[in-house]
């Protein structure tokens, strides 16, 4: 396998039992490339947490969460009539989320279990304080399952709780019943703060990183070694055909741009042996003058040209030497924009055991 995630699977669990108990009515948030992991594999871990609901990131996401998650399922996109085909079908356990009056006037009558979302200082989605005393006569022909407010992550010391509390009141003034409340990126203790001034309001905190990446030590992503090649100074190589800037090795680490290796803008090379190395590699003009993500023998290593689409060419300079052929190499990877080609859980009693491999899908 190409490139794989490790996860230390106590260790992982242990965090997200952390985050379930310092955030009550918490909601984990499955969406995207599944923070790296899957979506089906934070789905089948949600129902191990034995959550109410879950939230995905597009109602396309819903199917690959369902086999896995026996609760209800809320889409984070909301739904809009100009912007979404057709109407949502009032599928069991799947919750829809409204920001507009036209959302909500389209969805009137139907059957379909909808969050209206009402508008932060965020300003991505929801209704201002306008909308919500419109939308009012329509709220008892919906079947509303609460309100939503997705809150901006740089707010100041307790300027969630604030904005939280005069959104509460707009809610209170507009005469509507509020009973649910589902919250985005509040800290436990914002999430404490709430609960003890709204006894009677349900407050369901929706987390992904903090839940799923909260702890960096829990896992790691390996590039499999597929290939070594030994070069002389002046050897070509790769599809630029560069030529080697000395003797070394030239690794062929599996994990591409398909993987999202490489797609972040490289780094600008800065002290002057960084430059040195740069123009050492082919000149500072060469798009390759990027320090790859794959540590061998302990440092990062530069690309030796830019990543293919499931490999990555990596020069490794006279005087180390090469990984064997099958042996992994450690990777710094962004988890939210990377996709491996497997997730193996290791259970960190289990010595020696065989590990669970788990293929991704979705
Ligand atoms: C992605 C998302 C979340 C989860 O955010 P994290 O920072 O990963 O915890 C919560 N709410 C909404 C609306 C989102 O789009």
């Amino acid at each position: 396998m190409a490139l794989t995630l490790h996860v230390d699977a106590d260790a992982w669990r242990a965090q997200q039992a952390a985050v379930l108990a310092d955030t009550p009515g918490l909601v984990p948030v499955v969406k995207g490339n599944g923070y790296g992991f899957g979506r089906g594999l934070l789905a089948a871990e949600a129902a191990r947490l034995g959550v109410p609901a879950i939230a995905v990131g597009t109602s396309a996401e819903v199917a690959s969460v369902r086999s896995a998650f026996p609760g209800d399922v809320l889409v984070l996109a909301p739904w809009h009539p100009a912007v979404d085909e057709a109407a949502p079908e009032p599928a069991d356990r799947v919750v829809r989320t409204v920001s507009s009056l036209a959302g909500l006037q389209a969805l009137a009558g139907s059957d379909v279990r909808v969050v209206v979302e009402l508008l932060t200082s965020m300003r991505r989605h929801g209704l201002s304080p306008a909308e919500l005393g419109e939308a009012r006569p329509l709220l008892g022909a919906l079947r509303v399952e609460g309100f939503a407010l997705h809150l901006p992550i740089d707010r100041g010391e307790w300027g969630r709780v604030e904005e939280t509390e005069a959104l509460i009141a707009r809610i209170w003034g507009a005469h509507v019943t509020l009973d649910r409340l589902w919250l985005s990126h509040v800290t436990p203790e914002e999430v404490a703060r709430l609960a003890a001034s709204h006894p009677d309001v349900q407050l369901m905190p929706r987390v992904g990183t903090r839940l799923w990446l909260g702890d960096r030590t829990a896992f790691v992503t390996r590039s499999t070694v597929l290939d070594v090649h030994q070069l002389r100074r002046g050897d070509r190589f790769g599809y630029r055909q560069r030529r080697a800037p000395g003797p070394g090795h030239l690794l062929v680490l599996g994990g591409g741009t398909a993987h999202g290796i490489g797609l972040e803008a490289p780094k600008q090379a800065r002290g002057v042996t960084e430059r040195a190395k740069a123009a050492a590699m082919g000149g500072l003009e060469a798009t390759g003058r990027a320090l790859s993500p794959f540590h061998v023998a302990g440092r990062q290593r530069w690309f030796a040209e830019p990543p293919h689409m499931q490999v990555s060419l990596v020069w490794l300079p006279e005087g180390t030497d090469p990984p064997a052929i099958g042996s992994e190499v450690d990777v710094d990877v962004r988890m939210t924009i990377t996709t491996v080609d497997r997730v193996v859980l290791d259970a960190a009693d289990a010595s020696g055991s065989d590990p669970s491999g788990s293929d991704l899908s979705g």
